[in-house]
């Protein structure tokens, strides 16, 4: 099956790509199908911003979807930086980097000894018909007082689970605990069922 990803992010699509290749999806991003608008996350929730770009993509390329919404939140700030994981640190017309958002993440927590944290996963699928269901996935971990490791992508040189850091995990070892590892596969094996 061909399957849409509502995204262009490259860390992400990489993830998808590996996640769901061996189960037997063909994955493409939303511009390789055709679609090359942004989709502004009106949500007040992860799952609400899965959602929107589900179905705003779907609405464009008529092809099965789905739309990861996802990021991370920290126990001593109330959550933050949750849904604006992604742009946690643009200031002024100034684009957020992960290497941005991982610097003001550590200032923030500064001198603050509860790291508990945890990265979230709101995964919407539509189907060829524009029927859709939803999954929300979760890791739960703490934040490292410096960088650690060289891969994954955005927060992951900080995000430590069992005391590992996401950047230095292989990737079969991220995606076995990850947030998006556990909703890729109770995805596909949903989708499995519902064909
Ligand atoms: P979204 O594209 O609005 O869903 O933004 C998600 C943001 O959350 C990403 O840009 C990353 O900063 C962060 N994020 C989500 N999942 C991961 C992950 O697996 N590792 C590291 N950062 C993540």
């Amino acid at each position: 099956m061909v399957v849409v990803i509502a995204s262009e992010n490259k860390g992400k699509i990489r993830e998808f790509e590996r996640i769901l290749k061996p189960l037997g999806f063909d994955v493409i991003s939303k511009s390789d199908a055709g679609m090359h608008s942004d989709i502004v996350e009106t949500g007040n929730s992860f799952l609400e911003n899965a959602k929107i770009k589900a179905m705003e993509t779907y609405k464009v390329v008529k092809l099965p979807v789905i739309a990861d919404d996802s990021g991370l939140e920290v126990f001593a700030l109330n959550g933050a930086p949750g849904i604006y994981s992604a742009r946690y640190s643009a200031d002024n017309g100034l684009n957020a980097t992960a290497e941005s958002n991982n610097k003001k993440l550590l200032k923030e927590l500064d001198g603050i000894t509860d790291r508990r944290a945890r990265f979230v996963c709101a995964l919407c699928f539509v189907n060829q018909d524009g029927e859709c269901f939803d999954i929300v996935e979760t890791c739960e971990g703490e934040i490292a007082n410096e960088p650690d490791g060289n891969g994954g992508f955005g927060y992951d040189p900080l995000f430590k689970f069992k005391g590992v850091s996401f950047a230095n995990m292989s990737s079969k070892e991220k995606d076995a605990v990850s947030h998006r590892g556990k909703a890729l596969l109770t995805l596909a094996k949903k989708i499995g069922e519902w064909k």
